[in-house]
């Protein structure tokens, strides 16, 4: 086992001795992670990629699963889950209040704010549109081509806020920190490229056993995923999916929980 110290840590080093493994047409490679020389089969492939593997060796990708479900171990989902309870609760009730209180003020105050700007503004949105109809569509397609991650996100959003889930806002760049903290690079649950990429609920939004909590939409309860996970795992219990997709990486979750669920 090559530690820290190896050459290969060195990442200007490993990326010349990874080519030159290239250029003489050797299917083996230094992990990205590990610093390990391994054969490309212990690398997922990934499309597009020099050699067409993913940087990080199968163990390295499957221990970054695992660290990601240290820190999101049964047991911390479980405080998690009451805090949202208590204070989604809570929250819902002093609204309740504060809008019982103030329905009347509330209610004029809207009107007024509607006339005065609502209306005026979207007269005005509206000729617009009418009269550069082919610009409006095309400034639409614009921005949603140019921001795939807010398009994305606002259909997470909308979703979440469709099945009351707990929202706790965030940014991609937020995601992303999180996600490279815990080495999430590929599927969190095969270990595959994740490309397409898509954003998965850990805790599902609309769980299949309608006693579960809805998982919150934040970033503590979104991992990457490929489309063949993502779309088998639907609405699943996640402990139960991940369970069978660690198994058939050789790895078990019950004794990764038990190594790491320590008081
Ligand atoms: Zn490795
Ligand atoms: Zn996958």
């Amino acid at each position: 086992m090559e530690t820290k110290t190896s050459p290969l840590a060195d990442k200007k080093y490993r990326m010349r001795f990874n080519q030159a493994m290239r250029e003489k047409g050797v299917p083996a490679k230094a992990c990205g992670s590990c610093f390990v020389v391994k054969g490309h089969g212990e690398f997922s492939v990934k499309r597009g990629a020099a050699d067409g593997r993913v940087s990080r060796c199968r163990t390295c990708v499957a221990s970054a699963s695992r660290r990601w479900v240290a820190k999101n171990s049964e047991r911390k989902a479980e405080t998690n889950r009451r805090w949202y309870e208590e204070n989604r609760d809570r929250a819902a009730e002093t609204g309740r209040r504060w809008r019982e209180e103030n329905r009347e003020r509330k209610a004029e105050y809207n009107r007024q704010w509607y006339e005065e700007n609502q209306e005026r503004k979207a007269e005005t949105d509206r000729r617009w549109r009418e009269e550069n109809r082919d610009r409006a569509a095309e400034n639409v397609r614009r921005w949603r081509a140019e921001n795939p991650e807010q398009v994305a996100e606002h259909h997470r959003r909308r979703r979440a806020a469709k099945a009351a889930a707990t929202v706790t806002p965030f940014t991609p760049a937020d995601l992303r920190a999180d996600w490279e903290e815990y080495d999430l690079y590929g599927c969190f649950y095969c270990g595959g490229p994740a490309e397409p990429l898509h954003v998965d609920h850990f805790y599902p939004l609309n769980p299949a056993d309608e006693d579960a909590t809805p998982g919150p939409h934040a970033v503590d309860n979104l991992v990457p995923a490929c489309e063949t996970c993502n779309t088998s795992k639907g609405n699943r219990d996640p402990w139960a999916f991940l369970s069978d997709a660690l198994a058939a990486r050789g790895v078990d979750l019950d004794a990764c929980l038990a190594v790491f669920d320590v008081e």
